[in-house]
């Protein structure tokens, strides 16, 4: 855990949000229309933002080019420098900060907490980033020919992310780029603008981050989304969100004009298994956490509990009794852990989910009407996992509880989604479990605990349909750089004259 703040700010707090971040510039964006940026709990208008349109996009990937060139030449202990003024500005600005992740995203004050420590974690992760970068010299059978590797930042990255932990899941991308070298043109999702985006280019323009080196764009995914993925000047979309759009965005960067990778973080559908021999207790406060901090609003969050038979119904029981004494409401309380639903829609189709789960027949052991956007934390057992609410990502306070004969139906069910984010598996027997966790197909396997982990040096992401490529330390380094092959001929080649040549020491032709 992150230290706490050291200082409060005494200085006024940031403003002039209802910008764009463009080449240095905090201008207004020159699309039609605004957003009206809204706090979920209250409802109460937080910025009104004049939106971009495809000029500013162009506007924002030409800065970002411009300013790379001069930006990848500093030392990096210059760029590192820049990543630890950020992560002091998260201190001194702390509680400004948190006050923003509660009221634009509807965090409760513990997740605020929770992402305000994963941010800065990862600046100073981040401030590592320049010295992990390596070359290589290989081996090469021709012969006076020297092989090298040059791993290079791609250039410009474009980072599009969700509105869950849009300060985290932003800057997860945005900090380790820029700290090997790249230019960023970051767009917010349309709930959080300010947590997604223009708050963080606000720390790293106090932290002294060059002009143009990052820049935010903030519009609709639907009207600016093509022409920010298919841009010419970006190498790589660094994607957070939603299993279809990410589809959709890796299928256009193959199409773009220029084409370019994708590092696509997805929805998630984690098992959480508990076996017979589990901690019950233990299993209990974490399933707990695991399920409805930030009302269930995260990827890696538990979508279905799989339990062994023997001890399912003590488990329904208790995890029921601990989940009942939930505070919820409020997310400024420090005790609620259960705030608002992002908006209206989401918490429609979450009361659809509720419905559909009460008419396919599973045992509803708690419930309770919406109040405003804050929805009560559901807990339905007797779940079979051909169930929609078990198939598909919830999102949101709803608990899916399936009982499983075995360890074996226990990780056939657990594997029987198309997601493959993060998962946990609790027993007493922590080899046992980590063997059961080899077999778990997910790109996280948690044993005694809950799926909802993220260390900036660890490697996250996903398989299947929860995405392709990592997050954190040295997988960040991969993601945002790309390996050159430089070859250097010290000596005069031979080239073959005939065909007989090549079966001598002739190669690599
Ligand atoms: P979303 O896919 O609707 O939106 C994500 C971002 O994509 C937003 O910025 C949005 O404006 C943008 N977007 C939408 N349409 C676009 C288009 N056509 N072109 C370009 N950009 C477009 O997701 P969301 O509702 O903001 O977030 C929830 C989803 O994100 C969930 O499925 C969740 O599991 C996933 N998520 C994944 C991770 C992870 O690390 N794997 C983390 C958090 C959230």
């Amino acid at each position: 855990m992150a230290a706490k703040p050291t200082s409060q700010r005494k200085e006024p707090r940031f403003a002039g949000f209802d910008r764009q971040f463009i080449g240095g510039q905090w201008r207004a964006g020159s699309g039609e229309g605004s957003l009206a940026d809204r706090n979920p709990y209250s409802g109460d208008l937080l910025v009104e933002i004049p939106l971009a349109n495809e000029r500013d996009v162009d506007e924002a990937h030409e800065a970002a080019v411009k300013a790379q060139r001069a930006w990848v030449q500093r030392l990096p202990s210059e760029r590192s420098e820049v990543m630890r003024r950020a992560a002091q500005v998260m201190e001194t600005r702390h509680d400004e900060i948190v006050d923003w992740l509660i009221n634009e995203s509807g965090s409760a004050r513990i997740k605020a907490e929770l992402e305000w420590a994963a941010v800065r974690a990862v600046m100073l992760e981040a401030a590592f980033a320049p010295y992990r970068v390596e070359g290589r010299i290989l081996p090469g059978d021709v012969p006076g020919k020297e092989c090298r590797v040059l791993a290079q930042p791609v250039g410009v990255v474009g980072v599009i992310s969700p509105w869950n932990w849009p300060l985290q899941l932003s800057n997860r991308s945005v900090a380790p780029a820029l700290a090997l070298g790249n230019a960023v043109v970051l767009k917010p999702a349309s709930d959080t603008p300010v947590t997604g985006g223009l708050l963080l280019a606000k720390i790293f323009e106090e932290a002294g981050l060059p002009p143009g080196v990052l820049n935010v764009v903030v519009g609709a995914g639907g009207s600016i989304g093509d022409a920010f993925v298919c841009h010419p000047a970006s190498r790589v979309i660094s994607f957070t969100g939603s299993t279809p759009v990410g589809r959709n965005i890796a299928r256009l960067a193959a199409e773009a004009p220029i084409m370019k990778r994708v590092e696509l973080e997805l929805g998630g559908n984690s098992p959480f298994v508990v076996l017979a021999d589990a901690d019950l207790d233990q299993a209990v406060e974490a399933a707990v956490f695991g399920k409805f901090l930030h009302q269930g609003q995260i990827c890696m969050i538990t979508n279905r509990f799989i339990v062994e038979q023997k001890i399912y119904e003590s488990f329904v029981e208790h995890f029921t009794a601990r989940t009942r004494e939930l505070k919820t409401g409020d997310p400024a309380d420090p005790e609620t852990l259960i705030g608002p639903i992002i908006n209206e829609k989401q918490l429609e189709g979450l009361q659809a989910r509720i419905e559909e789960a009460r008419s396919s027949g599973a045992r509803e052991t708690l419930g309770g009407e919406a109040q405003g956007q804050v929805l009560p934390p559901h807990v339905f057992a007797d779940v079979t996992n051909e169930m929609k609410l078990a198939r598909e990502e919830i999102f949101g306070p709803i608990a899916p509880i399936i009982s499983a004969a075995n360890e074996d139906e226990a990780i056939a069910i657990a594997n029987a989604t198309t997601f493959g984010l993060s998962s946990a598996i609790f027993s007493s027997d922590a080899e046992r479990a980590t063997r059961l966790a080899a077999r778990i197909e997910a790109g996280m396997v948690h044993v005694n605990d809950q799926p909802v982990n993220d260390l900036p040096n660890n490697p996250f992401g996903g398989e299947k349909n929860s995405g392709i490529g990592r997050f954190g330390g040295e997988w960040a380094v991969k993601a945002f750089t790309t390996d050159k092959w430089v070859t250097v001929q010290h000596e005069p080649r031979q080239y073959p004259r005939s065909a007989d040549v090549l079966r001598g020491p002739w190669a690599g032709g």
